[in-house]
């Protein structure tokens, strides 16, 4: 039970959620490119952000999520697909980055204003050619990534909601790999909820969504990222006083949309001496952000792909 997504609800129906362990999907988004430690972790909190996102809004397309910043990290970007491809990538300033970890003692410590400082949170969701795109920011204010994401839910979603995000490298038999997990409940509409003596009351609807945030929060990261520990059997130890409701899971896996056919049509929106800038040795190379798989081309390919542009 690994990289997936595990639904579930609280037998009074005070709150759902969601539970979400990733690690090939996290680990290979990763190491992908040669990260820092502290940039490849706020990068996987956004894909378990994106991942717990995924399950909470209705989308048949694609949901990605760009955090910008004007700190040392200026981007994070993760999408993710109905289907759970999720792919990501970072940027960063080397020298920035080293400035600020050789000053650790001064300035913000939280992640957020210390590495990404002011910027934006924006989640946006395509669901194809024929639709409008979905788009809502918020401001970074938070101290942690999970912080920002919780207020998107609430500002942007209008969700009243509560999440936990853990990051991590782990050893495991081929040496260390990243991994992550997160948890978040969102508070369900009184109707539904269901009180054990007879009438439901609002005070005891709003006791019972305080307990489901606090039962999360008691959450420990070693859960979170414990491979071993079933996802029902997480869930049962964290919400057993309600008692809990999974629904069938659904997984992840790492997966890059980029292609040799997308990488030719965006060459031949460029203009054509500009390619010529773009050469590496004697092949124009283009590298995916995402993947880092290169796509080369030689001069014979460069002019076919122009020459039917052109006759197209
Ligand atoms: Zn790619």
């Amino acid at each position: 039970m690994d990289n997936t997504l595990q639904p579930f609800q609280l037998e009074n129906h005070a709150a759902q959620g969601r539970l979400v362990r990733l690690g090939d999907a996290m680990n290979q988004v990763l190491t992908a490119h040669d990260y820092p430690t502290e940039v490849a972790t706020l990068l996987g909190e956004v894909q378990v952000i994106a991942a717990l996102m995924s399950g909470t809004l209705k989308f048949d397309g694609v949901l990605s999520i760009q955090v910008k910043g004007e700190g040392p990290v200026s981007m994070l970007l993760v999408d993710v697909t109905t289907d759970g491809n999720m792919r990501g990538y970072a940027r960063f300033d080397a020298e920035k980055l080293q400035a600020v970890s050789e000053n650790k003692g001064d300035g913000p410590q939280q992640e957020v204003p210390r590495l990404l400082g002011n910027g934006y949170f924006a989640l946006t969701v395509d669901q194809g050619a024929d639709t409008q795109p979905y788009q809502g920011i918020v401001q970074l204010e938070g101290a942690t990534l999970a912080e920002c994401a919780h207020d998107y839910l609430r500002q942007s979603a209008q969700l009243d909601a509560a999440l936990k995000v853990v990051v991590s490298q782990v050893n495991g038999e081929q040496g260390p790999t990243w991994r992550g997990g997160g948890v978040m409940v969102q508070k369900s509409a009184f109707s539904g909820f269901q009180s054990i003596d007879g009438e439901a009351t609002d005070a005891e609807f709003e006791d019972a969504w305080r307990r489901a945030v606090i039962f999360l929060g008691s959450s420990t990261n070693e859960e979170l990222l414990d491979v071993s520990l079933h996802p029902h059997d997480l869930l049962f130890r964290l919400f057993s006083e309600d008692g809990v409701r999974a629904f069938d899971p659904s997984s992840f896996a790492m997966k890059c949309r980029c292609s040799a056919d997308r990488v030719r049509n965006v060459l031949v929106s460029f203009p054509r001496d500009e390619i010529e800038s773009m050469k590496i040795g004697d092949d124009v190379v283009v590298t995916c952000e995402f993947c880092n798989v290169d796509y080369r081309f030689d001069v014979g390919q460069i002019d076919t792909i122009f020459k039917e542009s052109a006759a197209d």
